[in-house]
């Protein structure tokens, strides 16, 4: 972690860990002036947040963290932020939209004869997230969307459900298993980013409380 002047801090991080969401940091010093997006002054952060949406004791905005973490750390490419990050050889796009403020989450897989791209979409803390699968085959494109339920999507889940879908009958299981498996990979890398802010701020905060 660094402070506002780009100075890296070391001994604050055990602060952190320390200080509860009760106790504003007081034993750390001007050095813990961080910018975003806790604002200037005494730092409050809790080691776990609570509420939705928002935290009701430190009051981080959980959306907040996420697209200022993307917006401070990626590409600047054509009004998005775009950040590149690899979940089990599979790599991921992050990409915020600067003027929309909504974040994509994407992944596509390619072999010989078939890509297939998983989005997954959010425009803030919600309790379900939109979700789209495109399979081009040679010259054929398909299409599911749908919305996930945050808290009932897991490790286990075994197919997700769209609510349209332009996928043959015939393929249509293994398209809804495809959907789930990668945007498992999605939710990883919504992990990942999450982690990578230190904000304390969770998948769970987004609702995946099973995950
Ligand atoms: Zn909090």
């Amino acid at each position: 972690m660094k402070n506002k002047t780009g100075k890296a801090i070391t001994v604050l991080i055990m602060c952190i860990v320390l200080c509860t969401c009760a106790y504003t940091l007081s034993g750390c010093g001007d050095d813990f002036d961080y910018d975003y997006p806790y604002g200037n002054g005494n730092v409050k952060i809790c080691a776990e947040h609570t509420g939705f949406g928002t935290c009701s004791v430190c009051g981080i905005d959980y959306y907040d963290a996420l697209t200022g973490y993307i917006k401070n750390n990626g590409e600047y490419i054509d009004g998005n932020y775009v950040l590149g990050t690899k979940v089990e050889n599979v790599i991921l796009l992050i990409i915020y939209d600067y003027s929309d403020n909504g974040v994509t989450i994407g992944n596509t897989t390619a072999n010989s004869d078939a890509e297939a791209s998983t989005l997954l979409i959010m425009d803030n803390v919600s309790t379900s997230y939109l979700w789209g699968l495109t399979l081009k085959t040679g010259y054929s494109e398909y299409k599911m969307a749908g919305y996930l339920t945050a808290s009932s999507f897991t490790d286990n889940t075994a197919m997700l459900s769209p609510s349209s879908s332009t996928f043959p009958s015939s393929v249509s299981t293994d398209a809804k298993k495809l959907a789930a498996i990668s945007m498992r990979m999605n939710v990883i890398g919504l992990s990942t980013i999450l982690e990578l802010s230190e904000t304390n701020v969770t998948v769970a905060d987004f609702g995946f409380i099973s995950f």
